[in-house]
């Protein structure tokens, strides 16, 4: 085991509500009666706690970007370990798979753990100025989740094997010490144990709680007893959605009123069938995606790309604004034709919704960019001439239409309707603005 100074990242479960429910999942989501919500000022007391701690600070759920407070956590970890905005993501991105595996790295001293949901959609542009370590992971493919809730007594493992895995454990060897509403703990899968079953609760927040060395962890390692994370256990595709247990370890599930135990969602190993020489436990590092072909999200995750583009012009902007109160991008055009052909560009592009994109000289901007959603909310004091003049130089994209798509474009115009059904893309007719939706 190794004491959490020694860890390169240590993270803090803002939330266990997800919008997935994983099987085997680290933080069991799916079995809560009740997700919890980290309040800021505790959020803030667990990242203050690591001032003098050079490692990467991690956001990790359930899925933290659907926690109501997401911004002003992210603001806060940026300000308190970055410093200053990155300029991540700014760019179109045509092949999202390239551009986790090219843009994040662990070295950062603040990380991003998140399933690629509409609350990263939502929260896109704080994000990508904030982490430049994310851990994404659309949990849509064929990766492998392996039982935790097998109990090591229920299997007939002696203490002297047992010892010897639980004090090398992969997942305390290679992944997190964690800071939950309930304090500090040794190992992330302990703090979600300690939440599930009502522990507890762990250390108490303080400067130094992550000076702690495995000889301190006595009082937190009863957890190990319940868990498997150190076991020869079966794996499971996470999206099969049911979870490996061991009987006395369902009734506790019973006792705690999972409703994932409600629904008949946990498989159930009966103790005298376990056969630890069927199973190898993973040893750490990326084990678990290579399973699935490292595939952290594909082009079937629609969730970050462009779900509509409204169309108007600078003289009517404010009353559109008012009239329509558009939910996603607006194409700053009198030109509908242009319009069109800028909205059926970008649409396959996963674009950043912080950023003014000039896109052969017409604007693309978003309503939800922290730029100008304040301005667009009190649409009135709007100076629609001027939508650049309300973004910083740096979030101002220039991008060109390439001109071997304008020729498959007008090869295709040849036959209008059939551009319409193959791009999918269709005009309403509003008085003052036009919608372009997918
Ligand atoms: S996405 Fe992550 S946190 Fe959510 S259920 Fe799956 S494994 Fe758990
Ligand atoms: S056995 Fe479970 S609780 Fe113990 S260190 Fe490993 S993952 Fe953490």
């Amino acid at each position: 085991m190794r004491s959490p100074k020694d860890m390169e990242i240590i993270q803090i479960d803002i939330t266990n509500a997800c919008v997935h429910k994983c099987s085997n999942c680290t933080r069991f989501c799916g079995h809560h009666k009740k997700p919890f919500f980290m309040e800021f000022e505790t959020f803030k007391k667990a990242v203050d706690s690591l001032d003098d701690w050079s490692g990467c600070v991690g956001i990790i759920g359930g899925e933290p970007t659907i926690h109501p407070e997401f911004e002003k956590f992210a603001n806060y970890i940026r300000e308190k370990r970055i410093g200053k905005k990155l300029e991540l993501s700014r760019m179109p991105i045509h092949d999202m798979l390239k551009h986790i595996n090219d843009s994040f790295s662990l070295k950062s001293k603040a990380g991003l753990w998140s399933s690629l949901n509409l609350g990263y959609y939502k929260h896109f542009e704080i994000i990508n100025d904030t982490f430049s370590c994310q851990l994404l992971n659309d949990h849509n493919n064929a990766c492998q989740h392996q039982a935790l809730l097998m109990s090591r007594k229920e299997l007939g493992i002696n203490d002297e094997e047992w010892i010897k895995k639980r004090d090398t454990c992969w997942i305390q060897n290679t992944w997190s010490a964690a800071i939950t509403p309930k304090g500090a703990f040794f190992c992330e899968v302990a703090g979600a144990l300690d939440m599930l079953f009502n522990g507890p609760g762990g250390w108490d927040v303080t400067k130094d709680w992550w000076k702690r060395e495995p000889k301190d962890f006595v009082d937190q390692l009863h957890w190990c007893e319940i868990c498997s994370g150190c076991l020869d256990v079966p794996k499971r595709i996470s999206n099969d959605g049911r979870d490996d247990v061991t009987p006395l370890i369902f009734e506790k599930l019973k006792e705690v009123e999972s409703p994932k135990a409600q629904k008949e969602l946990c498989v159930i190993h009966q103790p005298e069938d376990y056969d630890k020489t069927k199973y190898k436990t993973f040893t750490g590092g990326n084990d678990y995606m290579e399973a699935g072909g490292n595939v952290r999200t594909t082009s079937e995750n629609r969730n970050l790309y462009p779900k509509s583009f409204d169309v108007t012009n600078k003289e009517n902007l404010i009353s559109f604004i008012k009239d329509s109160k558009p939910k996603d991008w607006i194409i700053l055009s009198s030109d509908k034709n242009k319009a069109q052909k800028v909205a059926k560009y970008i649409k396959d592009f996963i674009i950043n919704p912080g950023c003014l994109y000039v896109c052969d000289g017409i604007p693309v901007f978003n309503v939800l960019a922290l730029s100008i959603r304040d301005f667009i909310n009190k649409s009135d004091n709007l100076d629609s001439k001027n939508i650049s003049g309300y973004y910083p130089k740096d979030k101002i994209i220039k991008i060109s239409i390439p001109k071997w798509y304008n020729n498959i474009l007008s090869i295709k115009n040849k036959n209008k309707r059939k551009v319409i059904t193959v791009l999918g893309i269709k005009f309403s007719k509003k008085t003052k603005g036009s919608e372009v939706s997918k």
